[in-house]
């Protein structure tokens, strides 16, 4: 299926090694499932306007024949590799126990105390490495294809509410208990389980059947009122502020609330939940659709970004 032959010079280092991974066994790690990632960008390339659509198949491998959707899970695929060991904390963000939100300056660094260096600040630096691509200078400090990745996983997992949690429970990764009949824990429920159950449930395990509901709740149903508010950004800093705020407060209301370690979560928890799941999902995929329009797109009015 995929081309493994032709692709140009342009194609970066960690690109060739994601070839690699397909042969090789990657650890599950912390993130939004494949399929959620694979969602959030279906959505957004479908909202690109002409100018920024063109630019993303600029920057896309060839072999990937335009489809962002497909690279979206890559960032979680080099993650632990050594070239890449940096971009682990990139994934999300620990707050305060039971705090219950988030403060850019208290919340986003890594475990060494290195600010910036949480998804908040991923995406704003993400975004500010794209900006250069409309200057046309090459900067080589910046790869622009993998600041495209990157930056189109990370604004699924800012979406993810479990991947915006508490600092203890490393965002209910070590809350285990099980899911239906399985094993499993807080954090993967929210990544992976409800979506898994709501396709299996609901959609003939048909990814497309799943995205086509989300984009018609946008379009034409129970968001579409919403949409303009999603996308509402003019500051790059407070938009990330917001969107990880969002996600704490879903996960303390929706995730943490009232779950214990060892129980089990069945069909009140899964239908209760799923809707937001497919929210975030949907919000991200706006929200990344309006950042590659303003920062590919022809009008002035960008993003305010430090570079
Ligand atoms: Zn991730």
């Amino acid at each position: 299926m995929h081309r493994h032959g032709g692709f140009g010079g342009s194609l970066s280092f960690g690109l060739i090694l994601f070839l690699c991974a397909v042969f090789i066994t990657v650890p599950s790690a912390l993130a939004w499932s494949k399929e959620g990632h694979m969602m959030t960008c279906q959505i957004a390339q479908a909202l690109l306007e002409p100018q920024a659509s063109e630019a993303v198949s600029q920057l896309l491998p060839e072999y990937v024949q335009g489809d962002l959707s497909a690279l979206c899970v890559w960032p979680d695929q080099i993650r632990h590799w050594y070239k890449y060991r940096w971009t682990s904390p990139l994934h999300f963000i620990d707050t305060p126990d039971d705090s219950c939100s988030f403060t850019y300056s208290r919340d986003c660094h890594d475990q060494h105390g290195v600010k910036d260096m949480c998804v908040a600040g991923a995406v704003k630096n993400f975004t500010s490495q794209l900006l250069h691509y409309r200057e046309g200078t090459a900067d080589r400090r910046y790869n622009m294809t993998e600041a495209l990745l990157f930056l189109s996983h990370f604004m699924g997992d800012i979406h993810q509410p479990m991947h915006v949690g508490f600092t203890t429970d490393e965002g209910g990764n070590t809350i285990e208990l099980r899911w239906f009949r399985h094993k499993s824990n807080l954090h993967h429920v929210w990544d992976r389980e409800i979506i898994l159950t709501a396709l299996a449930d609901y959609y003939d395990k048909d990814v497309s059947l799943l995205l086509k509901d989300i984009e018609r709740n946008y379009t034409d149903g129970i968001w579409s009122d919403d949409v303009s508010s999603w996308q509402h950004c003019n500051d790059i800093s407070k938009c990330v502020n917001s969107w990880a705020k969002e996600s704490i407060q879903i996960a303390c209301k929706w995730g943490y609330n009232g779950v214990q370690s060892g129980e089990t979560l069945a069909d009140d928890y899964f239908n209760s939940r799923m809707p937001y799941v497919m929210k975030r999902i949907a919000q991200g995929g706006i929200r990344l659709a309006m950042i590659l329009n303003q920062v590919f797109g022809a009008s002035e009015e960008g993003f305010a970004t430090a570079t």
